[in-house]
């Protein structure tokens, strides 16, 4: 005979193997909800986690101004963000997104999108930037020569 458990937050009845158990030493107990929404409930959790640290630190990439969640990320202003993950335990991504939130989203963090983070990564700058420095207008422009005639 299969045992049912009705889902606190689908309301199906699923088979009890449909939902994440727990083990308190010799006690096991199931999850309310079935594994489904656990799951969904663990992406909202971790979006909503790092939708607030990137709220916190502007919600826009800092070079490019893009602001597509997906494909922003935290960056460590200096640099050395791999360092300094490593000192706190921190692997890149949802704890480090946690280490933010309970230390109050420290100053020295930037957010920068994908593009713009991996390209700082690389090469040590964004294109971006560099595109910027071209354009700035330069005092030595060469001044066009107009030969003057003098007519007899
Ligand atoms: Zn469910
Ligand atoms: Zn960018
Ligand atoms: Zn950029």
């Amino acid at each position: 005979m299969k045992v049912y458990r009705r889902c606190t937050k689908c309301g199906k009845s699923k088979p009890i193997t449909c939902f994440n158990m727990r083990r308190y030493q010799l006690m096991i107990s199931y999850r309310s909800c079935c594994r489904t929404c656990d799951a969904i409930r663990k992406v909202a959790y971790r979006l909503a986690l790092k939708q607030r640290a990137l709220l916190a630190y502007g919600g826009k990439c800092a070079c490019c101004l893009a602001s597509d969640i997906e494909f922003l990320t935290i960056d460590h202003i200096k640099g050395g963000g791999q360092q300094h993950r490593r000192m706190i335990h921190c692997k890149p991504g949802d704890q480090f997104y946690r280490w933010l939130y309970e230390h109050k989203y420290p100053a020295g963090y930037q957010v920068l999108c994908f593009n713009c983070n991996s390209a700082k990564g690389f090469y040590g700058y964004c294109p971006h930037n560099k595109a910027q420095d071209m354009i700035e207008p330069t005092s030595e422009r060469p001044v066009e020569r107009t030969n003057v005639r003098t007519t007899n």
